[in-house]
């Protein structure tokens, strides 16, 4: 379902959401009694996420000893106070509802009964603009920009108002040639130091897209959120990504992290050239120091000019005669063969860095589809998911619906559901899907199939 108004197109999941969200994040000291918070909770039941999901038991801490003289009740809980060293004893009443977060109902020995949201990490702005609140600009295609400068208008509003609020975001910014004690001046008055905003913005504000949900919303926005700008970036390898719902930032591990290691986050993936990236990383001051940088930077002209050729050489004579014809000929086929082998040969030192092979590959297991040859195609796919599994996520994920897809074609339906993790990622699969079934209807019923309504 969703409303149509004149400035943007409302998702009634993204409603719910919003509403819910709201309804765990603003007001958890309002004092409801016990039933109604039972009965607040049981409609939520409705908007749920029906899988199975299980909470994972929290390491636990050998040393801690819970003296019950430190214990502490949910009336004494208050925002903004964070009761070191004092535990909260209560026991679960309601069933886990599954949204974005995982929502039960917890009451503690004196009766208090309060909502509990689980969250992996959430951090709200510092400051949010919406493209559609930024002053004068209605939704185009230049609004990001528009949101940055307003965002740094609105920080420095609100810096004038709250001046105590200036080191969190002066921390966020070295430049400027500053001396310690300059710095530190500035900080300690808490004067408004317009360059050092604008700066400091500049290389933190954070483009907001709600792509990670699927959502319709044609809002974009701007935001600033001081923890997570600490992240530092990394073209691949990273283990963490962010998404948004709202203007709350989320942080997600994409992979076990072991104790100590550094988080490292992905602001311009290796999907851009060399070149790209390198332009936009100097205009951040970030010196890439990660593999793909470290591997580019040493290849050879020679290296850097083959690959362009052949790449070239696919874009514009290969793929368009293997995806477009019905019958495709063994001689392509054997063209695109010797570009990947080509193409892989020249990044044989890092195997799992010749990803730039990905959408060949992907083109070929089709073109051996296309001839009948399904084992060859599923095999090629298979290979690929095995080489870059690790370094291209996004991309692995079209290739494992691939392999479900042509696996689904073979009705091995036991081997499709094999390849079928990748439900974790549901919604990204479905948009991915759909993007799928625009781009190859011949492949049929794979929509029932995923969905549970094949055999
Ligand atoms: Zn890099
Ligand atoms: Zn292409």
């Amino acid at each position: 379902m969703k409303c149509i108004t004149v400035t943007r197109t409302i998702d009634a999941f993204e409603v719910v959401q919003n509403a819910i969200l709201r309804l765990t994040v603003d007001n958890f000291s309002q004092g409801k009694s016990r039933e109604q918070l039972i009965d607040e909770h049981k409609r939520l039941d409705n908007f749920c996420d029906k899988k199975k999901y299980v909470v994972h038991n929290i390491n636990k801490q050998e040393n801690l000893t819970l003296n019950f003289q430190l214990r502490i009740s949910i009336s004494n809980l208050k925002v903004n106070n964070v009761p070191t060293g004092r535990f909260l004893l209560c026991r679960v009443i309601s069933k886990f509802v599954k949204l974005f977060a995982l929502l039960a109902l917890v009451e503690d020995p004196e009766g208090n009964v309060e909502r509990l949201a689980l969250y992996n990490w959430t951090k709200e702005a510092f400051k949010v603009v919406f493209s559609n609140e930024a002053f004068g600009t209605m939704i185009s295609n230049t609004l990001g920009d528009s949101c940055a400068e307003e965002l740094t208008t609105c920080v420095t509003r609100k810096l004038f108002e709250e001046p105590y609020y200036c080191p969190e975001v002066y921390q966020l910014y070295n430049g400027l040639n500053l001396s310690r004690n300059e710095k530190n001046e500035i900080i300690r008055k808490n004067s408004i130091h317009i360059e050092l905003i604008i700066q400091a913005l500049m290389h933190n504000g954070v483009g907001l897209n709600y792509d990670k949900f699927n959502l319709k919303t044609k809002i974009t926005g701007s935001g600033l959120w001081t923890l997570p700008s600490f992240l530092n970036h990394a073209c691949i390898d990273e283990n963490v990504y962010n998404f948004f719902l709202g203007d709350l930032l989320f942080i997600r591990t994409n992979r076990p992290i072991s104790k100590g290691e550094e988080l490292i986050i992905n602001y311009r993936d290796a999907t851009f050239s060399y070149e790209e990236r390198l332009s936009y990383l100097k205009y951040m001051n970030i010196d890439c120091q990660c593999r793909m940088c470290k591997l580019e930077r040493s290849e050879s002209q020679e290296i850097k000019l083959r690959m362009a050729q052949l790449l070239k050489a696919y874009h514009e004579s290969i793929f368009p005669k293997v995806s477009k014809s019905h019958r495709v000929e063994p001689s392509h086929i054997k063209e695109l063969e010797y570009i990947i082998a080509e193409l892989r040969s020249l990044r044989k030192e890092h195997p799992d860095l010749g990803f730039n092979t990905i959408e060949l590959s992907n083109t070929l297991a089709f073109a051996y589809l296309g001839i009948g040859n399904s084992k060859k195609a599923l095999s090629i796919l298979k290979e690929v998911y095995d080489l870059y599994k690790t370094v291209r996520e996004s991309e692995i994920r079209i290739i494992i619906l691939d392999i479900i897809i042509i696996n689904s074609k073979l009705k091995l339906f036991e081997e499709a559901k094999k390849w079928e993790f990748a439900r974790q990622v549901w919604s990204e699969l479905c948009r991915v899907m759909h993007e799928h079934v625009i781009k190859r209807p011949a492949l049929g019923n794979l929509e029932n199939v995923l969905l549970g309504n094949g055999p």
